[in-house]
């Protein structure tokens, strides 16, 4: 069935210039948006650019030749984004994911890991910093952002069958070659390393059970994604997506399953691990975890910021706009000021995009795409 492609709808540059409060108070502290949901999670896109076009988030057909990228001086320097970081983690942040488009692909990123792994929370600790990418030229850098600071990694990886694969990043990509950067990944220490896999039904959901037998008890926390209706390119349609009870039952077929608890709050993934003969939870077997975005909502507990490419806050992967801090950087606003714009925007935050799915108004309604702020 061929896929319906919608031509790219540009956000990027269309953010919302942040009101101040007229008094700058709360400048540090910990803040609830209007739902009582605090700010823990911050997702930082370094690059808008890939190497892959896997058709859920950067068709080729829309990402073509002609696309435009950001200009470099668009781009957050590492010092601003390592200011901005500084200012969120006083703000309660604890957790820093670096994302893309694919994260490897901008220079030097060892140099922005080992910037922010010098930061210290508002608990004096340092902040939890992991990477999102697509394995690509993980062998290469595993060991640089290991000795950087990077804790550690999450690889997307959509199936164990080199032609599927090769076909879902569509540049003809192998599976060896991301294969050889979660070893890679693995022998550096960046672990526990979480394998990420988007299941679309129809073009992957084969792969769930090679998959699961591929990474059980081998250390890896093997995640499937639902297909989300991220962006505007993909031609998202719901009888692809492939709900996560689903993918669980295909695999308790196999391998008896216990539910766990979440390993923190706003945690997207919802736990299995694999059970012994008594039916109780094996550590050396390990677990699955899997991210039902479109069938069970998670915006209860969101506790996620994205900080896009060219530093516009988003609230929601789900966003149609932006909060422009870049401006307030290179206005030269103190510290004090960009404290207060991020208190104002997070303190009136009232997104939660998957619960309201369906039932709100479409046409006409933009969306950010998913390689411009990230996972
Ligand atoms: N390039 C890196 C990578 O692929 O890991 C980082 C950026 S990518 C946008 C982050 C995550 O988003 C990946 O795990 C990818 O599979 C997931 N993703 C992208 N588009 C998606 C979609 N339409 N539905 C579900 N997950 C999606
Ligand atoms: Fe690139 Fe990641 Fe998007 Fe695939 S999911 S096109 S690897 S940014
Ligand atoms: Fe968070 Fe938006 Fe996703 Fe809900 S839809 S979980 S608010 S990012």
């Amino acid at each position: 069935m061929s896929e319906r492609v919608i031509p790219l709808l540009d956000l990027r540059g269309g953010a919302r210039s942040i009101t101040l409060p007229p008094t700058l108070g709360h400048a540090n502290g910990l803040l609830n948006d209007t739902r009582g949901r605090p700010l823990r999670d911050l997702r930082i896109s370094v690059t808008d650019r890939c190497n892959f076009r896997c058709s859920y988030c950067m068709p080729k057909e829309v990402f073509d030749k002609d696309h435009v990228y950001l200009p470099q001086t668009a781009l957050l320097s590492f010092e601003e984004i390592t200011r901005l970081a500084r200012l969120f983690l006083m703000h309660g942040v604890r957790k820093i994911r670096l994302t893309g488009g694919e994260p490897l692909l901008r220079k030097n990123l060892e140099v922005l890991i080992a910037q922010l792994a010098a930061l210290r929370t508002v608990d004096g600790v340092a902040p939890d910093i992991t990477l999102t990418t697509n394995g690509s030229l993980l062998q290469r850098k595993a060991l640089a952002l290991k000795e950087a600071g990077l804790q550690r990694v999450t690889v997307s990886l959509d199936g164990l069958d080199d032609r599927v694969f090769r076909s879902m990043n569509d540049v003809d990509f192998p599976v060896a070659q991301v294969l050889e950067g979660i070893a890679a990944a693995r022998a550096a220490g960046l672990g526990p390393i979480k394998v990420n896999m988007v299941v679309k039904r129809g073009t992957n959901e084969h792969e769930i059970g090679p998959m699961a037998r591929h990474f059980r008890g081998s250390g890896v926390v093997l995640r499937f994604i639902e297909y989300m209706d991220v962006g505007a390119t993909n031609g998202w349609r719901m009888d692809e997506v492939l709900p996560s009870a689903e993918v669980v039952r295909r695999i308790q077929r196999e391998f008896a399953l216990v539910e766990l608890e979440p390993s923190a709050p706003g945690e997207t993934a919802e736990r299995w691990g694999y059970a012994d003969a008594a039916g109780r939870f094996d550590p050396a077997q390990g677990e699955i975890g899997v991210i039902s975005s479109v069938t069970q909502a998670f915006c209860h507990d969101c506790n996620r910021a994205r900080l896009s490419t060219e530093g516009h806050l988003y609230l929601c992967l789900f966003a149609s706009q932006g909060h422009d801090l870049r401006s307030l950087l290179r206005a030269g606003a103190d510290d004090a000021t960009i404290s207060a714009a991020i208190a104002a925007v997070w303190g009136a935050r009232s997104d939660r995009y998957s619960e309201l799915r369906g039932t709100l108004a479409e046409p006409g309604r933009t969306r950010v795409e998913m390689s411009y702020i990230g996972g």
